[in-house]
């Protein structure tokens, strides 16, 4: 019996694929480079598993990926001796997206070839990137350690359905046949595929192998027939890059390895590579993506680094050696400061790990004012990350003053909405006299540049930040100073703009005050209970009134959110 079913994909699958075939055309090649990454994760998976047990190799430690084609059949086959997968493997990992959110960022595509392209790219296609230049794919696989007949076969058209049938399987591992489509018989070539190989999978430390046939030639150069020795040959690098010299490494090879690390299709906006040796003995290759990924607001959306022990693949997104605000940088941590078992639990409880975060979170940082110091590159950075790096100084006291000088804000300065101000550009534009750094908060960007509390502050030329963020508001409660300079809404507590006004105009001001005492008076009588007081200002320019809050109440946009919550 070999138990053969046919089911049909997800639904999610099935609009991926659909969109994927038309959008990723001019890409194709992307295939191979998913592919490679798969066998290589899996040839990491197994060599984890196998520091318990090593029986899980069967006797085949070598790890490996073989990569064979045929022009005639138009076929091209990959090979790994990794960890494999069984039934219930197959099912979920090559009939459904498991990742939160999806349904959401397929709804967003548009039918339009290039911005889906880039949509599609930035959710990362994986596995299913067969289907662009193959009309079917057969997937022949057993896990490690299992029996021989647990072996699986998963055949599919691309077209809405697989079959999944039992197959004896000696080898564990798995093996993926595709069988290409007329207009991508280019893919079965030596050459084509070499190139291909070295180009995305270089930078991988298991070694990818292509059968290489030699024929012994006679005297005169000519080939001796009978006399081919076909063998197979390493064709990548088959060095982990990070393990490699810095000067020997150059920046294709480093954006290459981020789109393996990362599953992204762009180029990164710029990474750090450090080797440390002292009290922590540690590598990181820390890479600023050059987009968002499509979930980086999921609560549960992947973050964190690649982590690696003494060269060993430990695990994914191990979170926690970056703090959330930096959730966006992607890279690969390599560190003899933690053990082989090292197990997420355990992570939690080794203060190595703080110890190590903390370093990383540096490096981070650091890696950002550099970046910073390209403009354009730093807008890019910003206008795609800056609100998540606003969370920083609410999350990270410690680094607080660092990244406060990474924020940018729009500001009076411009009276764009683009965020582009950092505070040190302000710091250095602050009028004679002037202590604060001058800030208001509101809904939308115009109902911030349009406030009346502004007036005063157009008037004698003193710059304001327009900060409408949802998260801007937190973010001020944090930051308290900066250069030295405090920070002041200028929608509450009493207006004071230092020593920006003479004597003669603060006492024009208290006699105006008190010439309107009895209008006071009688407004605050008509007002009642929905005041706490009523004063006379000189905020205001042009608008009759205004509403203040008191130096420590909650703001609107605060107070709102708490009302959201339920507070
Ligand atoms: P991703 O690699 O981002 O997880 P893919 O679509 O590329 O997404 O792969 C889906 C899953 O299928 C992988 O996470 C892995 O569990 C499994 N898989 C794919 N290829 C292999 C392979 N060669 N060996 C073992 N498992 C694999
Ligand atoms: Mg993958």
């Amino acid at each position: 019996t070999t138990h053969e079913e046919t089911l049909g994909f997800q639904t999610e699958v099935k609009q991926l694929l659909n969109l994927m075939i038309n959008s990723l055309y001019s890409n194709r090649e992307i295939f191979l480079r998913e592919l490679i990454s798969n066998a290589a994760d899996a040839c990491d998976k197994l060599r984890y598993a196998a520091l318990d047990n090593d029986g899980l190799y069967e006797g085949d430690s070598e790890l490996r990926v073989e990569i064979e084609h045929d022009a005639d059949a138009g076929t091209v086959t990959l090979r790994d001796n990794g960890i494999g997968m069984n039934r219930d493997d197959v099912i979920a990992n090559l009939g459904t997206i498991a990742r939160s959110g999806t349904a959401e960022f397929l709804q967003q595509l548009s039918g339009e070839q290039q911005k889906d392209a880039k949509l599609i790219g930035q959710f990362g296609v994986g596995f299913y990137s067969s289907f662009i230049v193959a009309d079917e794919v057969t997937v022949r696989t057993r896990k490690a350690g299992d029996d021989v007949a647990a072996g699986v076969e998963w055949r599919s058209k691309g077209e809405g359905e697989f079959t999944i049938a039992d197959i004896e399987s000696p080898q564990h591992g798995t093996e993926i046949v595709l069988k290409l489509k007329d207009d991508a018989q280019e893919f079965a070539d030596d050459f084509r595929l070499q190139n291909l190989v070295r180009k995305y999978s270089d930078h991988i430390e298991v070694p990818v192998r292509m059968l290489k046939t030699e024929t012994a030639k006679d005297d005169d150069g000519n080939p001796i027939e009978g006399s081919e020795v076909t063998t197979w040959e390493t064709v990548n690098e088959a060095t982990a890059l990070w393990v490699r010299p810095k000067s020997d490494i150059s920046d294709d090879e480093y954006k290459a390895f981020y789109k393996h690390v990362a599953h992204d299709f762009s180029d990164p906006l710029t990474w750090s590579h450090n080797k440390v040796e002292g009290k922590l003995e540690y590598t990181s290759l820390l890479y600023v993506p050059g987009r968002a990924p499509f979930d980086m607001f999921e609560r549960d959306g992947a973050r964190g680094v690649k982590l690696y022990v003494q060269r060993v693949f430990i695990m994914d997104d191990a979170e926690q050696f970056l703090p959330l605000y930096l959730r966006f940088i992607k890279g690969v941590l390599d560190t003899r400061d933690l053990s082989l078992n090292v197990s997420r639990e355990l992570l939690q409880q080794d203060p190595k790990v703080d110890k190590i975060k903390s370093a990383l979170t540096k490096r981070g940082l650091d890696m950002l004012k550099k970046l910073a110091k390209d403009t354009e590159q730093y807008q890019t950075f910003w206008n795609t990350f800056g609100s998540v790096l606003k969370e920083g100084p609410g999350e990270d006291a410690a680094n607080r003053e660092k990244i406060a000088g990474l924020l940018r804000f729009a500001s009076t300065h411009t009276d764009t909405a683009a965020q582009e101000q950092g505070l040190a550009d302000y710091v250095e534009r602050m009028k004679e006299g002037q202590q604060k750094i001058y800030y208001v908060v509101a809904d939308s960007f115009n109902a911030a540049k349009h406030s009346p509390h502004l007036e005063i502050f157009r008037k004698k030329g003193i710059e304001v930040l327009l900060l409408s963020d949802r998260i801007d508001e937190w973010l001020m409660s944090h930051l308290t100073e900066f250069e030295g300079k405090s920070f002041a809404d200028v929608a509450k507590g009493e207006l004071d703009l230092g020593d920006v006004e003479d004597e003669a105009e603060k006492k024009e001001q208290e006699e105006t005050a008190k010439a309107k005492e009895s209008l006071v008076k009688r407004v605050k009588e008509a007002l009642g209970d929905g005041v706490q007081d009523v004063k006379v200002t000189h905020r205001l320019t042009d608008s009759p009134a205004c509403v203040v809050l008191p130096e420590h109440e909650m703001g609107y946009q605060m107070r709102r959110i708490m009302e959201a919550a339920g507070q």
